[in-house]
């Protein structure tokens, strides 16, 4: 963040949830509540039970100029679920002066207050600003639940360093807000970059099996190709995701086609084609079926002798084929040498807008890692890094830059 004024009228028109937590910065929170609501913003503020020690309430309804909400089982003039009611109007969800507590539910889906339920309940943008004491945000208990929250999209804007309301100097500071109300103005811009796009995104491996017991695959998780679901979905595309055999739950929302070999993979593609404005080819796809599937268990003696393979179809070259006009195709190169070539070769050869080139073999990155990095290689002949960061990041990361291009910035 550069820490400069957002215009005015940055935020008109958005409506956010801002959560507050009980610490001593909760004073500071009602002064970025009013900077969200002089930049245009309609601010909803929610407090847990710790917060009202801190402030009262009625601070923050006069700041935002709405009521504050603090019950989950407050009666309201209709019967519209608390927690549910409030996070399908917001734009972006903020939690301010987040606490170690917090943080601690979060990571592990607690829902025992307003605040806790309402993060369960949403599927919008999830923006946090920590604030404590040094050694709880150093804990490991702390930085592991953070490191959860990161994984799963929640964004955190860092606390800064200073002198702490314990009597310490060190780091925990609620950012200034300055620096909170930029974040709030980036993340909502971005999060309808994809807005009206629908994404078909194929994912993990396929299975070729050659008879009932065996089949040849790879070790695709499909991290990859969910991240860039959920992360394509939280900046407002509608998303089908095509995958093969994983142990992973597609994102809520998302409209999950489960496949097993690749010619299911093909003809799940083949179905959302026309509709598709974007086709990610995320899929670890087995580039060779057998011949034939036995009916029976073949006998071992047998099968290595009488393995028979053909060649599967290239779904994302056959996607960029028959694709709808305008749609854009962006495909992944797994290399274990000769990164750039190769990706380039496939470039061309599939006729792509885009491919993501990865190393395999590099450590913490690749198959079943959590961390990927990546090469980014357009059709315009320009490439960029994307460095070691989560599959979260470097999805967030590809799609922002598929959103430039789609709008020729
Ligand atoms: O040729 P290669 O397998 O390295 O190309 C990788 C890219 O092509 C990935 O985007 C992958 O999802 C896609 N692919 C495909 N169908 C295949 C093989 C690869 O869609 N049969």
């Amino acid at each position: 963040m550069n820490g400069q004024e957002p215009a005015a009228s940055a935020l008109a028109g958005k409506t956010l949830l801002v959560g507050v937590c009980g610490g001593v910065a909760a004073y500071k929170c009602a002064g970025t509540v009013s900077r969200l609501r002089q930049a245009g913003a309609d601010v909803h503020v929610i407090m847990t039970e710790a917060a009202q020690r801190f402030v009262a309430p009625l601070t923050f309804q006069a700041v935002s100029n709405n009521d504050v909400h603090t019950d989950m089982f407050a009666a309201g003039a209709t019967w519209d679920v608390a927690h549910i009611g409030l996070v399908r109007k917001t734009a972006l969800f903020l939690i301010l002066n987040a606490t170690a507590n917090t943080l601690a539910k979060l990571a592990h889906g607690v829902a025992d207050n307003l605040l806790t339920a309402c993060v369960l309940a949403t599927r919008k943008p999830l923006l946090i600003a920590p604030a404590m004491n040094t050694a709880m945000l150093e804990a490991a208990a702390t930085q592991a639940n953070i490191l959860t929250l990161q994984q799963r999209g929640f964004e955190f804007i860092e606390p800064g360093a200073g002198f702490l309301a314990c009597g310490e100097l060190g780091s925990g500071r609620l950012a200034d807000d300055a620096e909170i109300v930029g974040a709030v103005v980036q993340t909502v811009r971005r999060s309808s970059c994809l807005a009206g796009e629908k994404i078909v995104i194929t994912a993990g491996p396929t299975r070729e099996f050659l008879d009932p017991v065996r089949f040849l695959s790879n070790p695709s998780t499909g991290r990859m190709g969910f991240a860039l679901a959920a992360q394509a979905q939280a900046r407002g595309a509608s998303v089908t995701l095509v995958s093969g055999p994983t142990e992973l739950r597609a994102p809520a929302g998302v409209e999950l086609v489960p496949v097993v070999s690749a010619r299911e993979m093909q003809a799940a593609v083949d179905r959302h084609l026309s509709a598709a404005t974007i086709v990610i080819g995320a899929a670890a796809v087995s580039d060779f079926r057998p011949a034939s599937r036995a009916s029976h268990k073949a006998k071992k003696n047998g099968i290595a002798a009488e393995l028979e393979l053909v060649s599967n179809p290239d779904i994302i070259a056959a996607a960029a084929r028959a694709k709808p006009q305008g749609c854009f195709i962006v495909g992944f190169a797994a290399e274990t040498e000769d990164l750039e070539r190769n990706a380039r070769d496939k470039l061309a050869r599939k006729n792509l807008d885009c491919i993501v080139a990865n190393r395999i073999g590099a450590a913490g990155s690749g198959f079943a890692s959590e961390h990927n990095a990546a090469m980014l290689f357009w059709r315009d002949g320009t490439s960029e890094i994307l460095p070691k960061a989560s599959k979260s990041a470097i999805a967030a990361s590809i799609l922002e830059r598929i959103a430039l291009h789609r709008n020729g910035r």
